[in-house]
């Protein structure tokens, strides 16, 4: 049974005036990662939307000291972007569609991703979104240490850093056994 894991595709992490922006590189990937979420969604297939949430008054959190404010919970920053909000909103009630909000770079950090995963005999996880080389890659290390097969949609995945994409693309095939298609 495969998953698809949809990380981070919001307007902070992909839109030109994000926060965090991946720019160009993010919107490239719009079609590809909104065609392959349709294609689970109508396939029954589950698809999970792994994605930052974190608020201002979480002093201690790691990423303050990293990165500028994303995600903060209730903005538009973290609402999905462009035609993916779309199809989440219209698919939200289905039982193979779930949201999870992550405090951290990983899906499986914090949250019950394991345990749906799990309750679904699900040993494949299908990865898109952003970024290629923080919480994409952070994702499949988890999900390689927990021994799922892990599938990677190189037109689907993106980053703000063209080198750190490359590398997370040869570091998912040739240290994680990820499949890269
Ligand atoms: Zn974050």
């Amino acid at each position: 049974m495969r998953a698809l894991l949809s990380i981070d595709y919001t307007n902070d992490f992909v839109a030109s005036d994000g926060s965090l922006t991946t720019g160009a590189a993010g919107q490239k990937i719009e079609s590809r990662l909104v065609e392959l979420t349709k294609d689970f969604i109508f396939k029954q297939e589950f698809v999970v939307f792994a994605i930052d949430g974190h608020e201002t008054s979480d002093l201690y959190h790691p990423e303050n000291n990293l990165f500028p404010p994303h995600n903060i919970m209730g903005t538009d920053g973290r609402k999905l972007y462009g035609k993916l909000a779309g199809i989440f909103e219209s698919n939200k009630n289905k039982a193979n569609v779930y949201w999870i909000s992550k405090r951290h770079y990983s899906a499986f950090s914090g949250t019950d991703l394991f345990i749906r995963l799990r309750e679904r005999q699900i040993t494949e996880v299908h990865l898109t979104g952003v970024c290629t080389d923080i919480c994409v890659l952070h994702t499949a290390v988890d999900a390689y240490n927990l021994g799922y097969k892990i599938v990677v949609h190189k037109d689907a995945v993106a980053s703000f850093d063209p080198a750190g994409h490359d590398w997370a693309l040869r570091h998912f095939k040739n240290t994680l056994g990820a499949t890269i298609v």
